[in-house]
Protein backbone atom coordinates (compact mmCIF):
# COMPACT_ATOMS: atom_id res chain seq x y z
CA UNK A 1 0.00 0.00 0.00
CA UNK A 2 1.42 3.25 -0.39
CA UNK A 3 -0.86 5.29 1.51
CA UNK A 4 0.26 6.88 4.86
CA UNK A 5 0.12 4.33 7.47
CA UNK A 6 -2.92 5.05 9.60
CA UNK A 7 -2.18 5.02 13.21
CA UNK A 8 -4.17 2.59 15.10
CA UNK A 9 -6.81 3.74 16.75
CA UNK A 10 -8.08 1.39 19.28
CA UNK A 11 -11.72 1.41 17.89
CA UNK A 12 -13.66 3.62 16.51
CA UNK A 13 -14.60 5.98 19.08
CA UNK A 14 -12.73 7.96 20.87
CA UNK A 15 -13.58 10.89 23.39
CA UNK A 16 -10.75 13.78 24.55
CA UNK A 17 -11.67 15.94 27.24
CA UNK A 18 -10.25 19.43 27.42
CA UNK A 19 -10.13 22.33 30.13
CA UNK A 20 -10.04 25.80 29.01
CA UNK A 21 -7.59 28.41 31.43
CA UNK A 22 -9.09 31.03 33.12
CA UNK A 23 -9.46 33.76 30.56
CA UNK A 24 -7.80 37.05 30.94
CA UNK A 25 -9.06 39.65 33.07
CA UNK A 26 -10.60 36.93 35.51
CA UNK A 27 -8.59 37.37 38.85
CA UNK A 28 -7.06 34.16 39.82
CA UNK A 29 -9.78 32.05 41.27
CA UNK A 30 -10.33 28.58 42.08
CA UNK A 31 -10.36 25.81 39.70
CA UNK A 32 -12.58 23.07 40.19
CA UNK A 33 -9.79 20.60 38.57
CA UNK A 34 -7.76 18.95 41.24
CA UNK A 35 -5.29 17.35 38.93
CA UNK A 36 -5.26 15.93 35.60
CA UNK A 37 -2.96 12.70 34.42
CA UNK A 38 -2.81 11.83 31.16
CA UNK A 39 -6.26 10.50 30.28
CA UNK A 40 -7.29 10.70 33.90
CA UNK A 41 -9.51 14.24 35.33
CA UNK A 42 -10.22 14.85 38.85
CA UNK A 43 -12.64 17.36 39.68
CA UNK A 44 -13.27 18.70 43.58
CA UNK A 45 -17.33 18.11 44.22
CA UNK A 46 -19.39 19.55 47.09
CA UNK A 47 -19.49 16.41 48.87
CA UNK A 48 -22.98 15.52 47.40
CA UNK A 49 -21.46 14.44 44.15
CA UNK A 50 -18.76 11.90 45.36
CA UNK A 51 -16.94 10.52 48.79
CA UNK A 52 -14.29 12.99 49.49
CA UNK A 53 -15.42 15.50 47.74
CA UNK A 54 -13.28 13.99 44.50
CA UNK A 55 -14.25 12.48 41.43
CA UNK A 56 -12.41 11.34 38.82
CA UNK A 57 -13.33 10.54 34.71
CA UNK A 58 -11.91 8.78 32.32
CA UNK A 59 -10.82 9.13 28.95
CA UNK A 60 -8.70 8.55 25.73
CA UNK A 61 -6.93 12.24 26.69
CA UNK A 62 -7.31 15.10 28.84
CA UNK A 63 -5.68 18.79 27.65
CA UNK A 64 -5.21 20.58 30.40
CA UNK A 65 -5.72 24.75 30.40
CA UNK A 66 -1.56 24.90 29.13
CA UNK A 67 -2.52 23.07 25.84
CA UNK A 68 -1.90 24.33 22.73
CA UNK A 69 -3.73 24.29 19.79
CA UNK A 70 -1.05 22.56 17.73
CA UNK A 71 -0.48 19.83 20.20
CA UNK A 72 -4.25 19.34 20.03
CA UNK A 73 -4.14 18.62 16.86
CA UNK A 74 -1.64 16.42 16.95
CA UNK A 75 -3.64 14.05 18.60
CA UNK A 76 -6.26 14.62 15.71
CA UNK A 77 -3.73 14.70 12.78
CA UNK A 78 -4.13 10.52 12.52
CA UNK A 79 -7.97 10.59 12.11
CA UNK A 80 -8.06 13.34 9.85
CA UNK A 81 -5.39 11.84 7.57
CA UNK A 82 -7.48 8.71 7.10
CA UNK A 83 -9.78 10.46 5.16
CA UNK A 84 -8.00 9.98 2.27
CA UNK A 85 -7.48 6.41 3.03
CA UNK A 86 -11.65 6.45 2.44
CA UNK A 87 -12.37 6.47 6.34
CA UNK A 88 -15.44 8.37 7.17
CA UNK A 89 -14.81 10.86 10.23
CA UNK A 90 -16.63 12.56 12.67
CA UNK A 91 -15.16 14.83 14.79
CA UNK A 92 -17.82 16.81 17.60
CA UNK A 93 -17.20 19.68 19.95
CA UNK A 94 -19.46 19.69 23.21
CA UNK A 95 -19.70 21.45 26.25
CA UNK A 96 -21.42 24.13 28.28
CA UNK A 97 -21.37 27.71 26.53
CA UNK A 98 -18.29 29.49 26.85
CA UNK A 99 -16.24 26.23 27.83
CA UNK A 100 -14.37 26.48 24.83
CA UNK A 101 -15.68 24.43 21.49
CA UNK A 102 -15.32 27.16 18.86
CA UNK A 103 -12.08 27.93 20.22
CA UNK A 104 -10.82 24.27 19.87
CA UNK A 105 -12.66 23.88 16.31
CA UNK A 106 -11.97 27.26 14.76
CA UNK A 107 -9.82 29.37 17.29
CA UNK A 108 -10.29 32.36 19.09
CA UNK A 109 -11.82 35.69 17.69
CA UNK A 110 -8.57 37.00 16.73
CA UNK A 111 -6.95 34.19 14.75
CA UNK A 112 -3.35 33.81 14.47
CA UNK A 113 -1.16 31.45 13.42
CA UNK A 114 -0.70 29.31 16.65
CA UNK A 115 -4.39 29.96 17.33
CA UNK A 116 -5.62 28.02 14.36
CA UNK A 117 -8.06 25.61 15.53
CA UNK A 118 -8.90 22.09 14.03
CA UNK A 119 -11.32 22.69 11.24
CA UNK A 120 -8.11 24.96 9.86
CA UNK A 121 -5.42 22.50 10.55
CA UNK A 122 -7.27 20.00 9.32
CA UNK A 123 -8.21 21.79 6.13
CA UNK A 124 -4.51 22.55 5.04
CA UNK A 125 -3.59 18.89 5.83
CA UNK A 126 -5.92 17.32 3.62
CA UNK A 127 -4.75 19.29 0.67
CA UNK A 128 -1.32 19.45 1.66
CA UNK A 129 -1.27 15.46 1.51
CA UNK A 130 -3.17 15.21 -1.37
CA UNK A 131 -1.24 17.29 -3.42
CA UNK A 132 2.14 14.77 -2.01
CA UNK A 133 0.28 12.21 -3.65
CA UNK A 134 -0.88 13.89 -6.69
CA UNK A 135 1.39 11.40 -8.98
CA UNK A 136 -0.08 8.26 -7.55
CA UNK A 137 -4.03 9.39 -6.86
CA UNK A 138 -5.96 12.19 -7.75
CA UNK A 139 -7.94 13.71 -5.36
CA UNK A 140 -11.30 15.72 -5.85
CA UNK A 141 -12.18 17.90 -2.08
CA UNK A 142 -15.61 19.13 -2.06
CA UNK A 143 -16.40 21.37 1.03
CA UNK A 144 -19.94 22.30 2.73
CA UNK A 145 -20.60 24.18 5.27
CA UNK A 146 -24.40 24.07 7.34
CA UNK A 147 -26.18 24.92 10.48
CA UNK A 148 -28.63 23.21 12.31
CA UNK A 149 -30.94 25.40 13.82
CA UNK A 150 -34.44 24.27 15.49
CA UNK A 151 -34.07 20.59 13.28
CA UNK A 152 -33.63 22.99 10.45
CA UNK A 153 -30.77 22.71 8.06
CA UNK A 154 -29.52 25.90 6.45
CA UNK A 155 -26.19 26.19 4.37
CA UNK A 156 -23.91 28.95 5.72
CA UNK A 157 -21.93 29.31 2.18
CA UNK A 158 -24.79 30.03 0.09
CA UNK A 159 -24.71 32.59 -2.08
CA UNK A 160 -27.60 35.00 -2.70
CA UNK A 161 -30.41 33.78 -3.99
CA UNK A 162 -29.47 30.23 -3.44
CA UNK A 163 -32.17 28.17 -1.50
CA UNK A 164 -30.59 28.06 1.55
CA UNK A 165 -32.54 24.90 3.18
CA UNK A 166 -30.61 22.61 0.41
CA UNK A 167 -27.19 23.26 0.99
CA UNK A 168 -24.84 23.13 -2.00
CA UNK A 169 -21.16 21.59 -2.73
CA UNK A 170 -18.27 23.79 -3.49
CA UNK A 171 -15.07 21.91 -5.24
CA UNK A 172 -11.65 23.49 -4.33
CA UNK A 173 -8.03 22.97 -5.98
CA UNK A 174 -6.16 24.22 -3.46
CA UNK A 175 -6.82 25.96 0.71
CA UNK A 176 -5.97 28.89 -0.53
CA UNK A 177 -9.15 29.04 -2.73
CA UNK A 178 -10.97 27.06 0.24
CA UNK A 179 -9.90 29.24 2.71
CA UNK A 180 -10.64 32.32 0.78
CA UNK A 181 -14.37 31.37 -0.40
CA UNK A 182 -15.41 30.56 3.31
CA UNK A 183 -14.08 33.11 5.05
CA UNK A 184 -16.01 35.94 3.15
CA UNK A 185 -19.10 33.94 3.09
CA UNK A 186 -18.92 33.24 6.94
CA UNK A 187 -18.43 37.37 7.02
CA UNK A 188 -21.73 37.73 4.28
CA UNK A 189 -23.60 35.00 6.16
CA UNK A 190 -23.40 37.59 9.48
CA UNK A 191 -23.99 40.29 7.69
CA UNK A 192 -26.83 39.42 5.45
CA UNK A 193 -28.90 38.32 8.43
CA UNK A 194 -27.58 41.60 10.41
CA UNK A 195 -26.66 40.10 13.28
CA UNK A 196 -25.26 42.01 15.68
CA UNK A 197 -21.80 40.47 17.39
CA UNK A 198 -23.45 39.30 20.25
CA UNK A 199 -27.01 38.35 18.89
CA UNK A 200 -24.63 36.22 16.43
CA UNK A 201 -22.82 34.61 19.25
CA UNK A 202 -25.54 34.20 21.20
CA UNK A 203 -27.30 32.11 17.99
CA UNK A 204 -23.99 30.36 17.15
CA UNK A 205 -24.06 28.84 20.93
CA UNK A 206 -27.52 27.13 20.05
CA UNK A 207 -26.89 25.94 16.55
CA UNK A 208 -24.59 23.05 15.45
CA UNK A 209 -22.99 24.28 12.69
CA UNK A 210 -21.31 21.53 10.62
CA UNK A 211 -18.02 21.48 8.11
CA UNK A 212 -17.92 18.62 5.96
CA UNK A 213 -15.23 18.10 3.62
CA UNK A 214 -15.58 14.68 0.59
CA UNK A 215 -12.90 13.89 -0.69
CA UNK A 216 -12.55 11.13 -3.71
CA UNK A 217 -9.49 9.75 -5.06
CA UNK A 218 -8.63 8.30 -8.24
CA UNK A 219 -5.93 5.99 -8.27
CA UNK A 220 -3.73 6.94 -11.28
CA UNK A 221 -2.39 3.11 -12.57
CA UNK A 222 -5.70 1.19 -11.59
CA UNK A 223 -8.55 3.64 -11.18
CA UNK A 224 -9.88 2.51 -8.44
CA UNK A 225 -11.43 5.10 -6.57
CA UNK A 226 -11.03 5.93 -2.79
CA UNK A 227 -14.05 7.99 -1.09
CA UNK A 228 -14.17 9.44 2.37
CA UNK A 229 -15.68 12.09 4.55
CA UNK A 230 -14.45 14.52 7.61
CA UNK A 231 -17.34 16.26 9.16
CA UNK A 232 -16.68 18.65 12.09
CA UNK A 233 -19.09 19.83 14.51
CA UNK A 234 -19.41 22.99 16.82
CA UNK A 235 -21.79 21.60 18.60
CA UNK A 236 -25.34 23.92 20.36
CA UNK A 237 -24.40 24.48 24.32
CA UNK A 238 -24.60 22.02 26.09
CA UNK A 239 -26.20 23.90 29.18
CA UNK A 240 -29.50 22.98 30.39
CA UNK A 241 -32.13 25.87 30.98
CA UNK A 242 -34.13 26.32 33.19
CA UNK A 243 -37.70 25.52 31.94
CA UNK A 244 -39.57 27.64 34.53
CA UNK A 245 -37.52 30.66 33.57
CA UNK A 246 -38.47 30.70 29.63
CA UNK A 247 -40.94 30.61 27.57
CA UNK A 248 -41.81 31.13 23.47
CA UNK A 249 -39.06 30.67 21.24
CA UNK A 250 -36.19 30.44 23.83
CA UNK A 251 -37.84 27.27 25.71
CA UNK A 252 -38.22 26.11 22.00
CA UNK A 253 -34.80 26.39 20.98
CA UNK A 254 -33.78 25.05 24.26
CA UNK A 255 -36.13 22.00 23.52
CA UNK A 256 -34.63 21.41 20.22
CA UNK A 257 -31.15 21.34 21.52
CA UNK A 258 -31.65 18.91 24.19
CA UNK A 259 -33.37 16.50 21.96
CA UNK A 260 -30.64 16.98 19.12
CA UNK A 261 -27.80 16.41 22.37
CA UNK A 262 -29.21 13.48 23.92
CA UNK A 263 -29.91 11.88 20.43
CA UNK A 264 -26.37 12.19 19.52
CA UNK A 265 -25.45 10.67 23.25
CA UNK A 266 -27.82 7.99 22.05
CA UNK A 267 -26.62 7.50 19.25
CA UNK A 268 -23.00 6.78 19.90
CA UNK A 269 -23.22 5.31 23.07
CA UNK A 270 -25.16 2.37 21.16
CA UNK A 271 -22.34 2.06 18.60
CA UNK A 272 -19.96 1.81 21.26
CA UNK A 273 -21.94 -0.72 22.83
CA UNK A 274 -21.93 -2.31 19.45
CA UNK A 275 -25.82 -2.47 19.66
CA UNK A 276 -27.65 -3.88 16.40
CA UNK A 277 -30.31 -1.03 16.38
CA UNK A 278 -28.79 2.57 16.59
CA UNK A 279 -31.17 5.42 17.02
CA UNK A 280 -30.17 7.79 13.83
CA UNK A 281 -33.79 9.05 13.57
CA UNK A 282 -34.36 10.82 16.94
CA UNK A 283 -33.13 14.40 15.45
CA UNK A 284 -31.75 15.93 12.37
CA UNK A 285 -28.14 15.98 13.47
CA UNK A 286 -28.18 11.87 13.44
CA UNK A 287 -29.79 11.59 10.42
CA UNK A 288 -27.40 13.90 8.20
CA UNK A 289 -24.39 12.06 10.31
CA UNK A 290 -26.00 8.68 9.71
CA UNK A 291 -23.37 7.35 7.16
CA UNK A 292 -20.65 8.47 8.85
CA UNK A 293 -21.43 7.34 12.11
CA UNK A 294 -21.08 3.68 12.92
CA UNK A 295 -19.86 0.87 10.64
CA UNK A 296 -16.29 1.49 10.05
CA UNK A 297 -16.35 5.33 10.73
CA UNK A 298 -14.06 6.93 13.11
CA UNK A 299 -15.91 9.07 15.74
CA UNK A 300 -14.23 11.43 18.20
CA UNK A 301 -15.79 13.74 20.89
CA UNK A 302 -13.88 16.73 22.35
CA UNK A 303 -15.53 17.59 25.75
CA UNK A 304 -14.75 20.96 26.84
CA UNK A 305 -15.10 22.25 30.60
CA UNK A 306 -15.16 25.39 32.22
CA UNK A 307 -12.55 25.57 35.28
CA UNK A 308 -14.79 27.86 37.45
CA UNK A 309 -16.85 26.87 40.48
CA UNK A 310 -19.82 27.99 39.43
CA UNK A 311 -20.02 26.27 36.00
CA UNK A 312 -19.43 22.85 38.33
CA UNK A 313 -23.03 21.85 37.79
CA UNK A 314 -22.82 21.84 33.98
CA UNK A 315 -19.15 20.51 34.38
CA UNK A 316 -20.25 17.42 36.21
CA UNK A 317 -23.13 16.69 33.90
CA UNK A 318 -20.68 17.40 30.50
CA UNK A 319 -18.55 14.71 31.93
CA UNK A 320 -21.12 12.15 32.52
CA UNK A 321 -21.94 13.13 29.01
CA UNK A 322 -18.35 11.87 27.52
CA UNK A 323 -18.30 8.89 30.19
CA UNK A 324 -21.23 7.71 29.00
CA UNK A 325 -20.10 7.50 24.97
CA UNK A 326 -16.88 6.86 25.68
P1 LIG B 1 -17.91 28.04 23.24
O1 LIG B 1 -17.74 27.96 21.75
O2 LIG B 1 -17.89 26.71 23.91
O3 LIG B 1 -19.10 28.85 23.66
P2 LIG B 1 -15.54 29.69 23.10
O4 LIG B 1 -14.68 28.83 22.23
O5 LIG B 1 -16.20 30.84 22.45
O6 LIG B 1 -16.64 28.80 23.85
O7 LIG B 1 -14.64 30.13 24.34
C1 LIG B 1 -15.06 31.10 25.29
C2 LIG B 1 -13.91 32.07 25.52
O8 LIG B 1 -12.80 31.39 26.07
C3 LIG B 1 -13.41 32.73 24.25
O9 LIG B 1 -13.04 34.05 24.57
C4 LIG B 1 -12.21 31.90 23.87
O10 LIG B 1 -11.28 32.62 23.08
C5 LIG B 1 -11.64 31.52 25.24
N1 LIG B 1 -10.99 30.21 25.22
C6 LIG B 1 -11.60 29.02 25.09
N2 LIG B 1 -10.73 28.01 25.12
C7 LIG B 1 -9.51 28.56 25.26
C8 LIG B 1 -8.18 28.03 25.36
N3 LIG B 1 -7.94 26.71 25.31
N4 LIG B 1 -7.16 28.91 25.52
C9 LIG B 1 -7.40 30.23 25.57
N5 LIG B 1 -8.64 30.79 25.49
C10 LIG B 1 -9.67 29.98 25.34
MG1 LIG C 1 -19.06 28.67 20.28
Amino acid sequence: KLYNQVQDLKGNIRVYCRVRPFLTGQASRFSTVDHIDEGNITIITPSKYGKEGRKSFSFNKVFGPLATQEEVFADTQPLIRSVLDGYNVCIFAYGQTGSGKTYTMTGPSELTEESLGVNYRALSDLFLLSDQRKEVIYYDISVQMLEIYNEQVRDLLATDGVNRRYPSWHYFLSLKQCLFFINPAYLSTWILNSFSATAMNDRSSRSHSCLTVHVQGRELTSGTVIRGSMHLVDLAGSERVDKSEVTGDRLKEAQHINKSLSALGDVIASLAQKNSHVPYRNSKLTQLLQDSLGGQAKTLMFVHMSPETDALGETISTLKFAERVA
